[in-house]
C-alpha cells in the first residue's frame, strides 16, 4: 500500500500532512526506524481559600488550592498539553475550553486519560514524562510517588518512565508569595510500533 496514508490514519485530528510523519515510516530500521516526538506543557493557577490542591488527581493538604474553571489540577492540565503537543492535537484550551459549561469543575484526569486515549489512537504511546512544580507550599516530596503512580496509571506507563520534582519560587513573585502554582511536563512519545503504523484501536 502507499506508505503516505498511514500518517494520516494515525493521527486523527492533525492538520494536513506532516513531513516528520513520514520519519516512523522509514524502511529498514535504524535511526529513523521509531518516530519520537517530544512536547511540551506549562500551566498556571491562581491559589484560593476554599478550593483544594490537586497534583495529577492527587489530593494535598494546603490552605490555599487551585482556582479554575475545572478542578483547577495544574499538573495535570501541563500534562495534558505535553501529550496533546508531542501527538500533534492541538493544545487543552482548544479540546476543553473554559467557556464550554461541560467543563465546570471537570476531573482533569478524565481529561488526561482521554487526551492519552487520543495520542494512543495515533499510534503513540508514552517513552518518558519529566514534571516540575513550582510553589511555596505544600511540599511535593512527601507526595511525589503517588504523583507518580497517579501519572502512570493514566498514561498506561510504568512508575519508572515518570519523575515528578517539586520546586519554590525562593519567595519571588506571586508564586514566591503563595498566591499560583506552576506545573512543567515535557514528555517523550514514541512510535507504539517499530514500523510507525497505528495499532488497531
Ligand atoms: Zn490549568
Amino acid at each position: 500500500m502507499a506508505s503516505a496514508a498511514a500518517p494520516d490514519q494515525a493521527q486523527p485530528g492533525a492538520e494536513g500532512r506532516e513531513p516528520e510523519a513520514a520519519a516512523g515510516q522509514c524502511r529498514g530500521g535504524g535511526a529513523c526506524g521509531g518516530a519520537m516526538r517530544v512536547g511540551l506543557g506549562r500551566d498556571f493557577h491562581r491559589l484560593a481559600k476554599g478550593r483544594r490542591f490537586l497534583l495529577a488527581g492527587v489530593e494535598l493538604p494546603a490552605r490555599r488550592g487551585e482556582l479554575g474553571h475545572s478542578d483547577g489540577d495544574a499538573l495535570a492540565h501541563a500534562v495534558c498539553d505535553a501529550i496533546l503537543g508531542a501527538a500533534g492535537l492541538g493544545d487543552i484550551g482548544e479540546l476543553f475550553p473554559p467557556s464550554d459549561p461541560a467543563w465546570k469543575d471537570a476531573d482533569s484526569m478524565a481529561l488526561l486519560r482521554r487526551v492519552f486515549s487520543m495520542a494512543k489512537a495515533g499510534g503513540w504511546r508514552l517513552a518518558g514524562l519529566d514534571c516540575a512544580v513550582t510553589c511555596e507550599e505544600p511540599k511535593i516530596l512527601p507526595f511525589r510517588a503517588e504523583i507518580r503512580r497517579s501519572l502512570a496509571l493514566a498514561l498506561e506507563a510504568p512508575v519508572a518512565i515518570v519523575f515528578v520534582k517539586g520546586k519554590t519560587a525562593e519567595g519571588l513573585g506571586p508564586i514566591g508569595k503563595g498566591k499560583a502554582v506552576e506545573a512543567l511536563a515535557v514528555c517523550l512519545l514514541e512510535r507504539a510500533r517499530a514500523d510507525g503504523r497505528a495499532e488497531a484501536q
